[in-house]
């Protein structure tokens, strides 16, 4: 029998209840036809290009394509089985060769090139200007501009890169995996909660295995280092985990470390870049590395002495407690939970009652009705993937429509964890009608019980108002081209709407309005919100550093010539040498286990987290001057960053909202490493 495909229909919401699996890969292969067909047609057009015809038509093709894939991988993520992952894995190259076919259409290119030169000529928008410098660089930093030989080279660069990034990730998985601690005498696990005792009892059971397993994936890594009172393991586990990819076996990366530095290299020299850095900074919001290291030194100057102030600190407890003359790096997570144990005594257990989720929903909708105006109506009329999720119609205070929310709060078997916000339809002008998004928030939070609702963790509560900053990006969208409209920004101005939004939390004025225990009512103590907000400051002037020193270090390998580098361990030690506080481990080596910038697409882009807690920090002072609610700032915020999406460089966007370029001044004050006034 042949069920109909209503994926080919048109839809105003994603028909999830009418999918079957089984249309996904026909509908993607025939969208794949159809944007083909579009881009055919803007190169085979007899007519002179122009905007309209070449950049407009371009940003405008593949429609159903990106709608059918936007469903099929949300999928994947929120609500997946092996039927989807199966179909995932054959519609990925299909989609990854229809992106190359276009990137590397010369007859494209060559239209498009023609537009972007004669561009004086035109009288385009500013947003019209950013789309045609968009779409040309989509082409130009793949080569499109180089000479048949150079382009070849670059081909081949690109082949090595990514076998060579895959392999350093496997090696990076190898390792994690292939290493475990097995404990038979429970006096080793002095120290150690009963969950986390369980968990690693299980690990060893499910290995028909007495006793315990400990192993270096993060939910067991984590507590052993914070708990377990016996230093000799600690010590055990911290070489283990330092020294992923460097044993000199063949599961070694240091080759594959530097061959991919010097190719990224080679790469960005052959496209006009000094480093690459440079060619990566060129799309960021802090354009140069000499700007990022700027940017880096100035905090660390600030930061430093605080975390020299909180290592001593930290020694001389470590000293009284245990007569631990020498601090080593896997004393840190152990002493360092200790002693915020003895100075804040607070728990999650004594929050949560004070956060149950549908109250929480109702106060992140609040705070965006007292910023923004925006109204939040659950319907029940739109389609879903899984009974869990909530549908809302967002309005504005004219009663117009803004968007459609999804939201899914639960885990559940087939939901990848994290939390994250998407969409289903993006924001665009066409044809004079302004078309809404469909956004959703995915979060992993506890489900409620027969006993109890679901109680929120502190962390869940600012998770909850991040991803709502993001949706908020996506929802208040409106310019007149999808590909840069709501969060399709640069990667380092992309936090600011989440980030900020989460300072709200901490705030009495925002907190009054949700922060109210499930049983009695009572508003959440100020006292217990000022001990949130100063153990969020607890030894943030080594974490702050250590974060820096993360950046460095990825800057040390992309912002300088790498060619002369034959030492890995050596380079590293160099680059860490200003941010340095413990004793060094000479069998440990970050790089040779730092994924996120050998195999994932983060390198030159590590600072980014502290450049978005900048901006976070220095929005929200401008709040607080005016009041946390103010409708003036909130207004502000809206023209010139939320509604804005990409359309222009986010510096200009960014100094049109707050009258100045950004300072790091709120962000130190915030984190406590500034004299408070
Ligand atoms: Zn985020």
């Amino acid at each position: 029998m042949i069920t109909k495909n209503n994926l080919l229909e048109e839809f105003t919401y994603a028909p999830f209840s009418k999918i079957k699996n089984e249309h996904f890969k026909p509908t993607i292969i025939s969208a794949i036809d159809a944007a083909r067909a579009e881009i055919d047609a803007i190169t085979n057009s007899k007519e002179k290009p122009n905007f309209e015809n070449t950049i407009a038509a371009l940003e405008f093709s593949g429609k159903q394509l990106d709608r059918v894939t936007s469903i099929f991988f949300n999928l994947n993520s929120a609500e997946t089985n092996k039927e989807i992952q199966k179909i995932a894995q054959e519609v990925s190259p299909l989609l990854t060769d229809f992106k190359n076919d276009t990137i590397l259409n010369k007859t494209l290119f060559d239209k498009v090139k023609s537009v972007y030169e004669i561009q004086d000529q035109l009288e385009l928008s500013v947003e019209q200007k950013t789309l045609l410098d968009e779409k040309y660089k989509a082409f130009s930093r793949n080569g499109a501009n180089l000479p048949e030989d150079k382009q070849k080279e670059l081909r081949e660069i690109d082949k090595e890169l990514s076998s060579l990034s895959l392999k350093f990730g496997e090696n990076v998985l190898e390792e994690t995996n292939k290493f475990e601690l097995h404990i038979t005498n429970e006096e080793d696990l002095k120290g150690l909660p009963d969950s986390f005792k369980e968990e690693a009892k299980s690990v060893a059971a499910d290995k028909e295995k007495e006793g315990w397993i400990f192993t270096l994936q993060y939910p067991s890594y984590i507590p052993f280092m914070k708990y377990v009172e016996n230093r000799e393991l600690r010590k055990k586990m911290a070489l283990a985990f330092g020294s992923k990819g460097f044993h000199n076996d063949e599961l070694d990366n240091q080759e594959n470390v530097l061959k991919i530095a010097k190719l990224r290299h080679r790469r960005a020299n052959l496209l006009g870049f000094k480093t690459h850095a440079h060619f990566v900074l060129e799309q960021r919001m802090a354009e140069t590395p000499d700007k990022v290291n700027n940017f880096l030194d100035q905090i660390l100057e600030k930061a430093k002495p605080a975390a020299e102030r909180e290592f001593s600190e930290l020694e001389n407890f470590a000293k009284k407690l245990d007569g631990i003359d020498q601090l080593q790096k896997w004393d840190a997570a152990f002493y360092g939970e200790k002693l915020k144990q003895e100075l804040f005594d607070l728990n999650d257990e004594k929050l949560k009652p004070y956060f149950e989720l549908e109250s929480v929903i109702q106060g992140v909708f609040l705070v965006s009705n007292k910023l923004y105006g925006l109204n939040f109506t659950e319907v029940f009329d739109v389609d879903k993937y899984h009974p869990d999720v909530k549908t809302y119609q967002v309005t504005d205070e004219q009663n117009k429509d803004i968007a459609l929310l999804y939201a899914d709060f639960h885990p559940r078997e087939g939901k990848r964890g994290g939390a994250w916000m998407t969409g289903y339809k993006p924001q665009y002008i066409q044809n004079g009608k302004n078309e809404r998004p469909h956004i959703s928030i995915v979060c992993n939070f506890t489900k409620p019980s027969k006993k109890d609702p679901s109680l929120l963790t502190f962390n869940e509560v600012t998770t909850l108002f991040h991803e709502f900053g993001h949706a908020l990006h996506g929802m208040l969208a409106n310019t007149t081209y999808p590909s840069i409209s709501g969060a399709n920004v640069y990667w380092d101005f992309v936090e600011l709407p989440s980030q900020v939004l989460e300072n709200w939390c901490y705030e009495k004025e925002a907190l009054q309005l949700f922060a109210k225990h499930y049983k009695t009512g009572e508003t959440i103590p100020m006292e217990l919100v000022e001990k949130i907000k100063e153990s969020a400051n607890f030894h943030e002037g080594m974490a702050t550093v250590r974060q820096l020193s993360f950046g460095m270090l990825d800057l040390s390998w992309h912002g300088i010539d790498p060619t002369n580098i034959s030492n890995v361990k050596a380079h590293e030690d160099e680059a860490f040498e200003p941010t340095k506080l413990y004793p060094d481990v000479d069998k440990n080596c970050m790089s040779t286990s730092f994924s996120h910038i050998f195999q994932g697409g983060y390198s030159a882009g590590y600072y980014s987290y502290k450049w978005a807690e900048v901006l976070d920090a220095d929005t929200f002072e401008y709040f607080q001057e005016q009041g946390i609610f103010s409708r003036e700032v909130a207004n502000k915020f809206r023209e010139n960053i939320l509604s804005q999406g990409g359309t222009e460089h986010p510096m200009t966007l960014y100094k049109r909202f707050r009258g100045k370029e950004p300072q790091p001044e709120a962000l130190l004050k915030r984190a406590g490493l500034l004299p408070k006034e």
